[in-house]
């Protein structure tokens, strides 16, 4: 279990001062300068030695991504872009960074910004976050007054510019191209990759997006060494990381751990364990809705980090898991969330927009017990042809619930076909 003072968002646990007085106290913008003063190798060095992997859900290394921005200028600008437009359902990590500590956002920005060559960074924060919006702003605007930001930032000789864009609540918007999009006022679509952003990202210049906790962790990094942070969980998913429980826990809540916890024990100690015991668990998507679902008898060992979690055929995502206990309709709650991956499908590929209307289709039939089982089968060839067809993840994750309902939960869809279970999930079904 993570100690007290290996925590890096400490004022998660009580201590609600925002202002930049309460961040300096914990010791932020404490030797900015001296950090950057060492110098744009030794910063992406030592995030490369953290082995931090980005926070967004993809699990990047975050340091690789740095270094593929060009280390010398070809006349066009550098960009940093925080991704601040947290949207997967489940997923609340990044809010309280932004409500509680927005000046180790605006610090990292600056530090990563400078090892990038970059000297403005945009923030783009989700649109439903407006308490976070105006937080982070008051926060920005302390940053100028302060001279931490702006025309030789933090006295470092580095002149450095942050903005805070505000999304309009469009989930799409999150994949860091549609977002990038977004930023240059067109629909929020996401481009094709390659090239990557850090080739040609916002308006055609070398960009890097990440994501805030990615940022936010940063200076703590750096202040206190790569090799500290290293040294939290398994090789290959080292560090410290927000996750969050939701659900049928006894407890809800976001909080701060190492890696590679087991999953049992995180729900036991942070979400004051599962409603009902541990014998009442029926189902958990370990990071957010793109992630496939683990059983119960999955859950007894898993680990929380992107190794396990792959090796199981699941993935650990952003790490706010959602715990369903044995009252759960779990075709209902998978056909919920088809519905929402065909609503926020950007509608530009074939393979996605039309085969997130086809498994919305099937998965009507399913919910209500209409469908043939034949019909099972059909819909995991759709989810097949849908995975890896399209331009962005957002078709992979609408796919992979329904692959993870199949995979552990056959009995159930065909027993509800078989008893044309219809009564209370035809009402649901109807919403
Ligand atoms: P991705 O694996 O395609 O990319 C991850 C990052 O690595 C990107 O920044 C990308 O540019 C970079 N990258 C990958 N391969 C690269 C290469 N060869 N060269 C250079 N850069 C490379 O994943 P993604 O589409 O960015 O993200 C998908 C994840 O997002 C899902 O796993 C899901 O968990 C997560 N997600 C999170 C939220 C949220 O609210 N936090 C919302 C939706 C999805
Ligand atoms: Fe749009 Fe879906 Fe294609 Fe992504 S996969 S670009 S959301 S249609």
């Amino acid at each position: 279990m993570l100690k007290d003072q290996d925590r890096i968002f400490t004022n998660l646990y009580g201590m609600h001062d925002r202002t930049l007085a309460g961040a300096q106290k914990r010791g932020h913008w404490d030797g900015t300068a001296g950090i950057l003063e060492k110098g744009r190798d030794w910063i992406i060095d030592e995030m490369k030695a953290s082995g931090l992997r980005g926070r967004g859900g993809a699990g990047f290394p975050t340091g690789l991504k740095w270094s593929f921005m060009p280390k010398e200028s070809d006349g066009r600008p550098h960009y940093l872009v925080v991704n601040a437009d947290e949207s997967e359902p489940a997923t609340c990590k990044d809010r309280e960074i932004m409500r509680h500590d927005p000046h180790t956002l605006i610090e990292g920005c600056l530090i990563a910004s400078f090892a990038m060559g970059a000297h403005a960074a945009y923030i783009y924060i989700r649109g439903e976050y407006i308490r976070e919006r105006e937080a982070l702003q008051a926060a920005i605007d302390e940053a100028y007054d302060a001279g931490l930001v702006g025309r030789n930032a933090s006295g470092s000789g580095w002149d450095f510019d942050i903005y805070l864009h505000h999304g309009a609540g469009a989930y799409i918007c999150g994949e860091e191209t549609a977002l990038i999009e977004s930023l240059e006022g067109k629909k929020g679509m996401p481009r094709m990759k390659p090239p990557f952003p850090a080739g040609a990202g916002l308006y055609g210049c070398p960009t890097t997006v990440n994501n805030v906790e990615s940022i936010a962790v940063v200076p703590t990094i750096l202040r206190r060494g790569g090799e500290w942070f290293s040294s939290f969980g398994r090789p290959n998913n080292a560090g410290t990381k927000l996750f969050a429980i939701t659900g049928h826990v006894n407890t809800p809540s976001v909080f701060e751990e190492t890696m590679s916890m087991s999953m049992k024990e995180m729900i036991e100690r942070h979400g004051g364990g599962i409603r009902g015991g541990w014998k009442n668990l029926k189902a958990i998507i370990p990071g957010g809705a793109s992630c496939p679902i683990l059983p119960a008898e999955a859950c007894e060992d898993a680990i929380m980090d992107f190794d396990w979690m792959r090796e199981n055929k699941s993935s650990l995502g952003t790490g706010c898991m959602i715990v369903m206990d044995n009252d759960t309709d779990v075709v209902k709650a998978v056909w919920r969330l088809t519905k929402f991956f065909k609503h926020e499908s950007c509608g530009q590929c074939t393979p996605c927009r039309e085969g997130t209307g086809w498994m919305m289709r099937v998965m009507d039939r399913l919910v209500t017990g209409e469908a043939e089982v034949e019909e099972i089968d059909m819909l995991l060839d759709v989810t097949k042809q849908v995975e890896g067809h399209t331009i962005c993840a957002l078709g992979d994750a609408a796919a992979w619930p329904i692959q993870g309902l199949i995979r552990h939960f056959r009995n159930e869809i065909e027993d509800r076909i078989k008893h044309k279970r219809t009564g209370r999930v035809s009402a649901v079904a109807a919403e």
